[in-house]
């Protein structure tokens, strides 16, 4: 890497990427069982990181039966800026409804494939699965490297 030539705000945006990882205990998660663990906890926060993109997504269960409600960051605010592009469910998998959001577009395209690819347990080859640091059933901020490592929360993995 040669320092001269990189720009210095782009040296701080990703620096300042970087410390907001460390900061927030992200991790990428390699197993794709404890991938859709994750993404099903129930208030999931997760970045799809492919080779040209990368998208964040929101988890959420319904209050009733199998049912997901997956969105997706759309700001600077990475805890309220999200839109509603689609849900999950056992029978369906990832599908779109007359409310999404990005209907067919790539943030929707990406995050079915990547989820039917899981269903098949495969993580794809292209595309890396973070977590942000924080339980994927609670939404606190995990600590400790057995939690962070899963995505989960101690007393969350318990139950
Ligand atoms: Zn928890």
């Amino acid at each position: 890497m040669e320092w001269g030539r990189v720009t210095y705000p782009f040296f701080l945006k990703c620096l300042k990427t970087q410390l907001n990882y460390l900061k927030m205990n992200a991790r990428k998660i390699n197993n794709p069982s404890q991938a859709l663990e994750f993404l099903k906890g129930g208030n999931a926060t997760a970045t799809f990181v492919g080779q040209s993109s990368r998208y964040t997504y929101k988890i959420r269960k319904a209050d009733k039966g199998d049912m997901y409600f997956v969105s997706l960051l759309v700001g600077a605010n990475n805890e309220s800026d999200y839109l509603y592009i689609g849900c999950i469910n056992d029978q369906r998998g990832f599908f779109q409804t007359a409310k999404s959001n990005h209907k067919g577009l790539a943030p929707a395209l990406a995050f079915g494939f990547i989820y039917s690819r899981l269903l098949n347990g495969v993580i794809d080859s292209r595309t890396e699965i973070w977590h942000e640091g924080r339980c994927c059933k609670c939404g606190r901020k995990l600590t400790t490297p057995e939690s962070i490592e899963r995505g989960m929360g101690a007393e969350c993995s318990k139950g």
